[in-house]
Order: C-alpha cells, then structure tokens, then sequence
C-alpha cells in the first residue's frame, strides 16, 4: 500500500478571447465542482466522467491510500489571471506540505493552461511540485486530448496520459489508465520518454475521434500498444493559444528505448500523412438556416454554433444565429444554452407564464446585437441537474439560474453560468425533449455529438460569430515555433 497525493488544476485558455480567468471562476461549480481542498475532494468527483474520479476509484481499488490535496478547474476562457494562478498554487503548495510523508503524485491536469504571467501554467505547476517533492518521487498527470504538452511537462512527470475521443467520454477510464501506470512507477519500473511535437495546428472541429482521420489514427495508438510494453498517445492540442508549444504531440513511454522511438516515428508519420484531410464544410447562418428548412424528415436538423462554444472558450452568448432563424421566420426551433445571468434574473422575477421586455444575449460584444423583444417565460429552473449524456455522465452541473424563452416561434435556454450544450439534461431541466425538435442549435463544436448525434437528421457545422475560431488563417499568431502551420 502506498500513500497517493491527489489534485486537480485544470484549464484550457484560450489566449484569443478577450476575457480573463480569475480565482471566482475556480472557486465556482459549474459543470465540474468547484474548488475544494483535502477530505471533500472525494467526494466532490465522485461517480463523474472524470479523470480524478476514475483514478481515485481505481487506486482505491488497489489498495492505495489517498490523500486528496486540492481540486479547482474553470470553464475554458481566457487568460488566468496572475492572482488565480497563485492563489490556487498557494493553496495546492499548503496542502502537499501538510499531507505528510508520500509516496507519489497523481495530477487531473488540462495541459493548455495559461496565466498572464506564465506561458506553460502545467510546466511551471510541476517545476514548482518537483521543488517540494523532489526528483524521484513518482508523479502521473491524466491530461486532456487538446493538452498542448511542452518539453518541461514531459521532462517533469514520470508519465502522462491523454483522453483518447473527442467528444471525450473516456476522461474517468483515462484516470483509470493513470493508476494502473502509476502503479507500475511504484513497483520500480522506469520509462523512456519518446517525444514529439507535429509541426501544424488542428482546428478542434476536426479533432473528432468518430470520423477519420482521427478514428483511424487512434486505432495506430491501440495497435502500438498491443504488445503491453508500451504507452502512447496521439495528441492534437488545443489550436487557439498562441504560445510556444501550441499544437500536436506524440508521446511514448516504453522500457526499450529504440522500440520506443521508433514506435513514436510510426505515429509522427501517420499524422503527418493526414496532414491533408483535417477539414470539412462550415456554413454560414444564413446558409444552415435555409438548409435546415429546406431538409425535411425525421429528427432534429443540429446546428453547431461551434465558433461560440464555451468548450473552446468562448462567451456563450453571441445571437447571430437566433437572428437569422426570426429573419427567415422559422418555427420550431430550440437553441441552447445562451448565458445571460440577467435575462435569467429577470424571467425568474416575472414567473412561469410571464412576458419580460429583455435585450437578451450579445453582451460580450461579439456579433449581432442582442436580441430585443416580448419573450415568453416558458420554464424556469435552478441549474441544478445531473449530467446523463457520455460526455457529462454523472456530472452534478451548477449552471446557476435557468429560464425557457420563447420569441416568434423559437426557444432558448438561457443559463446564468456559460456551459457548453454538451447533454440532453441541459434541456429536459426546462421541460424540452430535443428528439422533439425541428432544428436544435447547440453551442458545441464535437462533443454534443456523444448524446444528441445519433438523433440527427443532419449536422451542420455552422461559422457564426465567436471566440472558438473555426478558421485558424484567421488568427494573427505571434509566438507558435517557427515553421509551425496552420490548417
Ligand atoms: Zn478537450
């Protein structure tokens, strides 16, 4: 029996977006719990698709004693301020010096974390650990699939693991897969680390593991490890932070050093040879509006507001696309979820049944002006609900005050907290069942495709605005490695 630290810091920074991350956003439960030092971390993730949380199970289950130090993660967003940053590390450093005599280190990390004074937040997170732990300790961080992973991140733990799907449904058996390493680390095996970094971005829109090329891809990974010595991951990190070690990286570990690189010169190879077929069609407003309308049938028509999702740091609220469906004057129509803490405010003063003079959405600035009119109080909701779907399984969401409202013909979930529209329970919460819709527009890039993609009748990726920039040409980069491209 060892004696197991565990924590969690997790964000994915979105240096393009004009917001930035303070402390109160760590601090805040949204879809993830909020921050929580020592005993509660246990059971603040329990039971959730959650790396920690399938660590923790799986390290029980071997039985390891674990001692949870911190947990904090905010939704993506711009840069974490520099008093987040070391507020959090503050707090992370008291508990790890109070936790007594341990025997090693599991860290639930993004892996795109960046401060305003820090560019590599995880490399400079784990310098600061080695600092206190030393070099020998064993540590093993489960990362995100859009981790953009640095030397110093690499050089500082005894192995990472990564998501392997995009939508990422794996996250509890990623924790899984960082306690059976861990475990191997205690039992003295060592690891050569086999590192490389792909010299091009990948739009997230692309990144999706049920269609290729990632799906054959991933498969290269799970063929290379069939042999049981080795570890890898394919990683294509997160396109929309402008920093040094943006983008995609192979990562193997394996006893035998030459096997081990020569494994991790299949997968460069693999992904350099799909260098081509990252992509597919983006439609306008205008353009999926009159398509969705055009293509009758059964099942909902999905609109991916993809440039607006929360999931890649946007603001969540933008109204391009609710414009155009009262423009074209379509019925039937549900988007989720918008963030407008105040519409939310105002629908739940007037009641159920109630009409509110609103200006509702829009206000990050970005896009269309907000939408103005006699909206419908339809449902309310206190954002507290239970995640159902594969990707927010077990997920106790804290979204804040909710409200439907209707306008002309089309519904909208507002929620207070900004949320991606990721699971059917966001909507069941208001009282809308989405099979039952004509046209759903979701604020999602890939993930709402793990529960709501099998009841499309089509999907349309739709370019409106936002801070989750499909188009990488569009973004004025300054600091990628020379020679780094965008696709
Ligand atoms: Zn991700």
């Amino acid at each position: 029996m060892a004696r197991i630290a565990v924590a969690g810091f997790l964000h994915e920074t979105n240096t393009f977006a004009r917001s930035h991350t303070g402390f109160e956003a760590f601090v805040a439960a949204d879809a993830w719990p909020g921050l929580v030092c020592g005993a509660p971390l246990l059971e603040a993730v329990a039971g959730a698709n959650i790396a920690a949380a399938g660590f923790i199970k799986a390290a029980s289950a071997q039985g390891h004693q674990l001692v949870p130090l911190l947990w904090a993660s905010a939704n993506p967003s711009g840069l974490v301020t520099r008093d987040a940053y070391e507020h959090v590390w503050d707090l992370l450093a008291h508990e790890l010096r109070a936790a007594g005599t341990i025997d090693a280190l599991f860290l639930d990390l993004h892996g795109t974390m960046v401060a305003e004074h820090i560019e590599d937040g995880e490399g400079e997170l784990l310098r600061r650990i080695r600092s206190i732990v030393g070099p020998a300790m064993p540590i093993v961080a489960a990362l995100d699939f859009h981790a953009n992973i640095s030397p110093q991140m690499v050089a500082l733990t005894d192995a990472l693991t990564v998501y392997r799907t995009y939508p990422h449904v794996d996250m509890a058996a990623t924790g899984a897969r960082a306690a059976a390493l861990l475990q191997r680390a205690l039992n003295g095996e060592r690891w050569h680390k086999a590192y490389r970094q792909i010299p091009f971005l990948i739009p997230m829109l692309w990144q999706c593991t049920l269609v290729e090329p990632l799906a054959g891809l991933m498969q290269r990974v799970e063929v290379e490890e069939s042999g049981g010595d080795i570890s890898a991951a394919i990683v294509p990190g997160f396109p929309l932070a402008d920093i040094h070690d943006c983008g995609p990286t192979i990562l193997v570990y394996g006893i035998d050093g030459a096997s081990t690189e020569r494994a991790a010169d299949r997968l460069y190879a693999a992904v350099l040879a799909q260098r081509d077929a990252f992509g597919g069609k983006l439609y306008s407003a205008v353009e999926a509006v009159a398509r969705a309308l055009d293509n009758a049938g059964e099942g909902p028509m999905i609109l991916a507001d993809t440039q607006d999702n929360p999931g890649g740091g946007a603001a969540g609220d933008t109204t391009d696309i609710p414009h155009e469906l009262l423009r074209q004057g379509v019925q039937g129509a549900c988007l989720g979820l918008l963030c407008d803490p105040a519409a939310a405010a105002a629908a739940h003063a007037a009641g159920c049944g109630a009409a509110v003079e609103l200006a509702l959405g829009g206000h990050s600035g970005i896009g269309a002006p907000p939408l103005v009119g006699r909206f419908n109080v339809e449902a309310l909701g206190d954002g507290r609900f239970t995640g159902s779907g594969p990707f927010y399984l077990g997920c106790r969401m804290d979204l804040g005050l909710m409200a439907r409202l209707s306008l002309n013909g089309i519904q909208i979930l507002v929620s207070s907290h900004k949320q991606q529209a990721a699971d059917q329970a966001m909507f069941r919460h208001l009282g809308i069942e989405p099979v039952q819709q004509r046209i759903l527009v979701l604020k999602s890039s890939v993930h709402f495709r793990a529960d709501f993609g099998s009841m499309a009748r089509e999907i349309l990726i739709v370019a409106a605005s936002g801070e989750n920039t499909a188009r990488l040409s569009e973004l004025e980069y300054q600091k990628l490695r020379p020679g780094v491209a965008v696709l």
